[in-house]
């Protein structure tokens, strides 16, 4: 299996519900940009310059390319120099930093060792679910829309509270559909099919069903 499996994909396409299933099936780290933006939002040690860079993060636009790169370069090398493979959620959102990435790569000989798993979803989807998910503020579990969920307000799997993310608020949605949903993305899709490591999956399937999908294409395909 591939060693840097990239998860690309809009805002609510299920990167986040398939890294998590991905790290608990096949050991690898999880580097989500998010998470550690939201840690580092909490941490009160963390450097005044870089809690300044995350006012970028409540209203839904992108955080500065240095602190993603501090971020998640360090959580990579970690991972690495372990010899443990990694998955890339919302690590990637602009081709300036997919380069980026690349030329990490390239200095570690993995250029061949890298999977794109692009989760396919409209804008209007996108838009649906994160207007209607919670999320676990214990373990960062991530609890979609349905009827029987509604009333639920403990994790299901830790039984932490369950809340609505900052962002997820009409006004931070529609700015990160636009700055990261399909249009976006068009171009960094672009730039990885040039390199061949394309694998498109319908993200509008149910949960089980993408997984089912992707750990076939993990396991078989790439
Ligand atoms: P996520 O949890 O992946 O939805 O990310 C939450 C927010 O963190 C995004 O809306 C951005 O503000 C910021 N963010 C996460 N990853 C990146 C990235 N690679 N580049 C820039 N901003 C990012």
């Amino acid at each position: 299996m591939k060693k840097v499996i990239i998860l690309m994909g809009p805002p609510g396409s299920g990167k986040g519900t398939q890294a998590r299933i991905l790290v608990s099936t096949f050991g690898y780290g999880h580097i989500s940009t998010g998470d550690l933006l939201r840690k580092l939002d909490k941490d009160p040690n963390a450097d005044p310059e870089d809690k300044k860079q995350l006012a970028a993060l409540k209203t839904g636009d992108l955080v500065a390319d240095d602190l993603i790169y501090r971020l998640a370069f360090r959580e990579m090398e970690r991972y690495l120099e372990q010899g443990t493979g990694v998955i890339l959620d919302g690590a990637i959102r602009t081709v300036a930093q997919a380069k980026t990435y690349q030329a990490f790569f390239e200095e570690r000989d993995l250029t061949d060792e890298i999977v794109v798993i692009e989760l396919a979803i409209s804008d209007e989807t996108s838009y649906k679910r994160l207007a209607h998910r919670k999320v676990c503020a214990a373990c960062g579990f991530i609890l979609p829309f349905s009827p029987e969920n509604e009333a639920q307000t403990l994790c299901p799997e830790c039984e932490g509270v369950l809340e609505v993310r900052e962002d997820d608020n009409p006004t931070a949605i529609q700015e990160r559909i636009k700055v990261q949903g399909n249009e976006a993305l068009r171009p960094i899709i672009a730039y990885y099919k040039e390199l061949g490591v394309v694998k498109t999956i319908d993200g509008e399937a149910s949960i089980s069903n993408v997984d089912k999908v992707v750990i076939d294409i993990l396991e078989n395909e790439a």
